[in-house]
């Protein structure tokens, strides 16, 4: 067993580390006050192969390993949550299942300028009245000739507002249930597709998190992903590989709480001494680096399994539940540690704290990652 990283990992976590602080860094305060997406910061981090971290660079990705896109997406997150997610949507949710399902001709139109950054991508499965249970999805494909004809309406869609296209998750034939869910690229620009009302959240506030509206959509059934019925199937095992980026996400927003929660215990002073000085203070801070420690352990264990070809469900929901919960905590014991301050939007704790909560609720709740685990645990 070997914890070391390779060398070009730990290249490319430098240079992802420094291009964070000198590019996202600077703008995350403003990202997440005006809620506008970062496209010229996009635009820069697809030069970094940032945008198709995991893939060859025959598909136009960067040809890195998954734990190598685990540093990625925490670095990033590690200096805006929101960067963080547009990215890993962009690898894990729209890149990923093209080079997994896509044919070749869809590789060159749906896969290359996605992973090569020139196109954003989004993925839309939920629905207003279906998250956690998506098998209940209504969006319906009604094939008619060469195309499919989409009625219906997807929610909470990150990069919704500004992609060039959305896999959508339809069924095609509702008998079926899940069995008769199909997965279909629609491009934005198709007559039929709107890009419905943008999501006023607590954080990530630039994702362009917004509703995706189909009526009577026609799009070529040359932009179906695998067969017609396969597509719940395409969509939960892009979950899989969409958590080991969340986790890291969770994981990056959780280290910079405990880092400027660290930084301000050793400035603050109370009762004539640094705060840090207080074995309370100090526990906690322990808890966090231990718990941030755990959280990349168990992530990086999952990236690997994933590199190695094995199933890697169980350790994906595993690395999700713990680091997603794990940021939570360490957020909030950041903002304990910087007291009346830590409330301020002055200080960015403040905005980690709101931006760790939604790690335990997209792509899979806790509750659902329980389910998956417990699932596994009780076989066993
Ligand atoms: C900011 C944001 C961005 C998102 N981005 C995307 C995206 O890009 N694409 C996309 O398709 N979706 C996206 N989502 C949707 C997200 O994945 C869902 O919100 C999530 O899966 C939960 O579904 P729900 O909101 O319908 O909650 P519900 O399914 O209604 O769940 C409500 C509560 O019930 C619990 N619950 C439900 N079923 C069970 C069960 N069987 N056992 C125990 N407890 C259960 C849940 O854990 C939760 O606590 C996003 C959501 C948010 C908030």
């Amino acid at each position: 067993m070997d914890f070391e990283l390779t060398e070009e990992q730990k290249l490319l976590q430098n240079s992802v580390r420094e291009f964070a602080e000198s590019e996202v860094r600077p703008l995350a305060k403003e990202h997440d006050e005006t809620g506008h997406f970062p496209r010229a910061l996009f635009k820069k981090a697809a030069e970094l192969g940032l945008t198709a971290v995991a893939f060859p660079e025959s598909e136009g990705g960067a040809g890195f390993d998954h734990v190598a896109y685990t540093i990625v997406i925490e670095e990033i997150s590690r200096c805006c949550a929101s960067t963080g997610v547009i990215l890993s949507v962009q690898n894990s949710l729209y890149c990923d299942p093209l080079h997994r399902f896509g044919t070749e001709e869809q590789k060159n139109k749906f896969l290359q300028p996605y992973a090569r950054g020139e196109k954003i991508g989004c993925y839309a499965l939920t629905e207003p009245q279906a998250g956690s249970n998506a098998a209940a999805l209504q969006t319906k494909a009604v094939r008619k000739g060469d195309t499919y004809v989409l009625n219906g309406t997807k929610a909470w869609i990150t990069n919704g507002g500004a992609a060039d296209a959305a896999i959508v998750y339809a069924n095609t034939d509702p008998a079926k249930g899940e069995k008769g869910i199909t997965a279909i690229v629609v491009e934005n620009g198709t007559p039929g597709f709107k890009v419905g009302k943008e999501e006023k959240k607590l954080g990530i506030n630039a994702t362009a998190c917004c509703e995706l509206v189909f009526t009577d959509c026609a799009v070529p059934v040359a932009n179906r992903i695998g067969n017609e019925g396969e597509g719940y199937k395409v969509a939960l095992s892009t979950l899989d590989g969409g958590r080991i980026g969340i986790a890291a996400q969770a994981t990056g927003i959780a280290r910079d709480a405990f880092e400027a929660a660290l930084n301000y215990s050793q400035q603050r002073l109370a009762f004539g001494q640094p705060i840090s000085q207080f074995q309370a203070i100090q526990f906690m801070l322990v808890d966090m680096s231990t718990e941030i420690d755990a959280a990349r352990l168990l992530n990086r264990k999952a990236a690997w399994k994933q590199d190695t070809g094995a199933r890697f469900s169980m350790d994906a929901a595993i690395a999700k539940l713990f680091a997603s919960e794990m940021a939570t905590r360490v957020t909030h014991k950041a903002m304990q540690i910087h007291g009346g301050n830590g409330y301020s939007r002055e200080y960015p704790v403040e905005r980690n704290y709101r931006d760790a909560r939604i790690t335990e609720i997209y792509e899979g709740t806790s509750e659902i990652q329980r389910l998956v685990i417990s699932s596994r645990v009780l076989k066993s």
